[in-house]
């Protein structure tokens, strides 16, 4: 357990989505972090960086997976309203 460094106590586990930039492209990953409930401050152990880090590889690989059924349709919607 983390406590809060401006001395509200213990921090609580936090999980929700974020959206990071990766070599030029948004990646929307899971993390966990601690936050503060007292001033909502957040942190990050060294366990979780290492878990985002692993988050963001994947997320980059799945971005470039071109059998990934969901990506289909928003690019060819997107090829479809360019021109
Ligand atoms: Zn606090």
């Amino acid at each position: 357990m983390l406590s809060c460094p401006n001395g509200h106590g213990e921090m609580q586990t936090s999980e929700h989505d974020r959206t990071v930039q990766f070599r030029g492209i948004d990646l929307t990953i899971r993390a966990e972090v601690y936050v503060c409930p007292t001033c909502g401050l957040e942190a990050g152990t060294i366990e979780q960086c290492a878990v985002i880090q692993d988050e963001i590889i994947d997320a980059y690989a799945d971005h470039w997976r071109p059998s990934r059924p969901t990506m289909r349709p928003n690019a060819y919607s997107r090829m479809n309203h360019g021109r």
